[in-house]
């Protein structure tokens, strides 16, 4: 997808701090990151926002979720937990149109959330 931010990331076409790949997958640093561990967990395929998702993305999903819980584990953040977050739209906080998946750990999470 031309000019898309995370698309451009995945192709590497602009750089970032990877954690992880595969062939559906990629993850990296937050720039800004809002937790001691912050975490992007975004799959190749360009989806706009989580509205975007369809029967034919179920297999996708489930195994982002697999890849959110191997680096969670990895980066140690299995003893006290973590926070996955997704924001859908701009009123929720959405800045970057491809789905992603916040990962963060390594601090208490308030509930609810700002
Ligand atoms: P959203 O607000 O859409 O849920 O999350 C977008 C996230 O992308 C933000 O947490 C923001 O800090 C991060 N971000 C924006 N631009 C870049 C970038 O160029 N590189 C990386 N690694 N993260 C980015
Ligand atoms: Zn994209």
């Amino acid at each position: 997808m031309d000019n898309c931010l995370f698309c451009k990331i995945a192709n590497k076409e602009l750089n970032s701090q990877i954690v992880y790949e595969d062939d559906l997958a990629v993850a990296f640093k937050d720039i800004h990151p809002k937790a001691p561990t912050h975490i992007l967990v975004v799959p190749k395929k360009h989806l706009p926002t989580h509205l975007d998702l369809t029967e034919e993305d179920n297999t996708l999903i489930g195994h982002v979720h697999l890849v959110i819980n191997k680096i969670a584990k990895e980066s140690g953040l299995d003893q006290d937990g973590f926070r996955v977050v997704i924001n859908c739209k701009e009123p929720a906080g959405q800045t970057v149109f491809h789905l992603h998946f916040h990962l963060m750990g390594g601090r208490i999470f308030n509930w609810p959330p700002g």
